[in-house]
């Protein structure tokens, strides 16, 4: 959480100091950390730096980075219980939740340095039998600077999933983290500083949208935006001036699919963790069932019995923190509402679960397919749990949402077949959230969720540029692309393309 800016006076000099704001524990509303605001001279002069330091990092080669990357991973291993505080104080959520998200930030940044080289160096490609003479080859370089704009509900696993990868190319970033957990950013740009002094390849700007808008007009090669799908789209508008490529990994809407011969248990189990762990703040939190109905009482039964466990509060073990940005309890108390006007019923609590700053979790079900709780992101600890007929109408139902992000299908028999039926970028088959922790998988969504890839090659590559290069090996006999090549030439190979590729 934050308070609104403040000018401060410097009492050596009697002038006006920066403005800053500060960060608040959403728990308690006390001060955790104050940082500028940075405007856009400020966001500018750092862009510059970054630049600066950019073409050594990138001509250390990728052994070499591997080496430093490598370092401030083991920092953040051995610090872990710090950041972690750190996660927790800025967020509110549980310190387990805050150490398992950084356990998945130390394993992604493993994966990045350790990969970079097989899926970047140069590599030859066949030529062709029309460029015979030519080696082909392809490299992935360095874009130069990346702006990284990030969220406030995973503030070290979500940024890294870009910062970790584009380091690891060879680029340098400017971090804007959410002014919600500015903190968390600048202690991660502190620590890379530590581990890798040499290099000052990751910069932190901080404050609120004005700074991540002066950081999309700041002449970076590249912005990779995380965040809420409005926001989004004000980032590649402001991008499209200048043709700045964009990463954009948006909202989510994700649904899970129970079929008939699920594992009931598990699939509850995964629903009720998928939705309601972290609060619910989750891009790729499950937010909507449909369960077959030959099975949906018994998962209901299920699930009703674990959510009804869990317990919302501040303190360290409790299993869901609080609502960390507070406009969006408003947001799940109006789905809540929308649902229940509309006809549908709570299985678990209702408007009163609504105690700001917590929200105790809900279970709806039979619920409007037109109603909000349905359409738009809730992000909050509630679920829509819904029968369908059988499981090909769960996916016809999951896929009408103008998201795409994730999603996840509990099946004996049809996971795989399921899942590739699902409109969105990642899918799990028997678990939930799984593919997030797995380094190789990319990560990014479709429609309304976004679209680009972190994590993974593709998730270097994100932060590259292809260059391809032919090398003349020997002199063609039949040179077509020359102002001296004979009459007979290209008639010549129209004949050989026909026999060739016409066929
Ligand atoms: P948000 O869109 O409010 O803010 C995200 C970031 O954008 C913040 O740093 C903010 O300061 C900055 N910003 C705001 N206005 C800007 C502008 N005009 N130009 C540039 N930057 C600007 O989102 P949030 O509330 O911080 O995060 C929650 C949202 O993020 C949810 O919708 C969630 O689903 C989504 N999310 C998506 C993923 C994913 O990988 N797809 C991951 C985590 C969160």
């Amino acid at each position: 959480m934050t308070q609104t800016a403040r000018r401060d006076v410097d009492p050596s000099t009697g002038e006006a100091a920066p403005p800053a704001f500060e960060s608040l524990d959403p728990r308690t509303g006390e001060v955790v950390g104050r940082h500028p605001i940075h405007d856009e001279a400020d966001v500018a002069a750092v862009v510059r730096e970054a630049r600066q330091a950019q073409t050594a990092w990138a001509e250390l080669g990728f052994a070499a980075r591997k080496q430093h990357l490598d370092a401030w991973r083991r920092m953040l291993a051995r610090r872990l219980d710090e950041i972690a505080g750190l996660v927790c104080a800025e967020t509110g959520k549980p310190l387990d939740d805050a150490k398992l998200e950084l356990v998945l930030v130390i394993d992604h940044l493993h994966w990045a340095a350790a990969n970079a080289e097989k899926v970047l160096k140069r590599r030859k490609v066949p030529a062709g039998f029309l460029m015979a003479n030519q080696a082909a080859t392809v490299e992935y370089l360095p874009l130069g600077v990346v702006g990284v704009i990030g969220p406030w509900n995973y503030p070290v696993f979500t940024p890294m999933g870009s910062l970790a990868y584009a380091l690891a190319a060879g680029n340098a970033v400017v971090f804007k983290p959410s002014e919600l957990t500015p903190g968390v950013g600048a202690w991660l740009a502190r620590s890379f500083a530590e581990a890798v002094p040499d290099h000052p390849v990751l910069h932190v700007v901080t404050g609120y949208g004005e700074t991540g808008a002066a950081l999309c007009t700041s002449g970076v090669d590249k912005v990779a935006f995380t965040g809420s799908t409005a926001t989004g789209k004000r980032v590649m508008a402001s991008c499209a001036q200048s043709l700045t490529p964009v990463l954009v990994e948006c909202g989510g809407k994700d649904a899970l699919i129970v079929d008939v011969d699920a594992d009931l248990p598990a699939a509850a189990e995964a629903a009720v963790w998928g939705a309601m762990s972290n609060a619910g703040q989750t891009c790729i939190g499950v937010e909507r069932v449909y369960v077959v109905d030959a099975v949906a009482d018994r998962f209901l039964e299920l699930v009703t019995e674990r959510a009804r466990k869990l317990r919302p509060g501040g303190e360290p073990n409790a299993h869901l923190g609080p609502i960390t940005m507070a406009s969006q309890v408003d947001v799940i108390r109006g789905h809540i509402d929308d649902a229940l006007r509309g006809g549908g019923r709570a299985v678990v609590g209702g408007e009163h679960s609504v105690r700001p700053p917590f929200v105790e979790p809900v279970v709806l079900t039979d619920v409007a397919a037109d109603s909000e709780a349905i359409t738009e992101e809730t992000f909050g600890p509630t679920i829509v749990v819904q029968r369908v007929r059988d499981a090909d109408e769960g996916v016809a139902q999951a896929n009408s949402s103008r998201y795409g992000l994730g999603g996840t299908v509990f099946s004996r028999s049809r996971g795989l077949e399921l899942a590739r039926r699902l409109r969105s970028g990642m899918v799990s088959v028997n678990s939930v959230i799984s593919f997030a922790a797995v380094p190789a998988l990319p990560f990014g969504g479709v429609g309304d969720s976004g679209f680009g890839r972190i994590h993974g090659a593709d998730g270097l590559r994100e932060f590259t540029r292809s260059q391809a290069v032919t090398r003349t090996r020997f002199a063609m006999p039949l040179n077509p692309m020359s102002f001296g090549r004979s009459k007979g030439t290209v008639r010549r190979l129209v004949r050989l393309v026909r026999l060739m590729r016409g066929r």
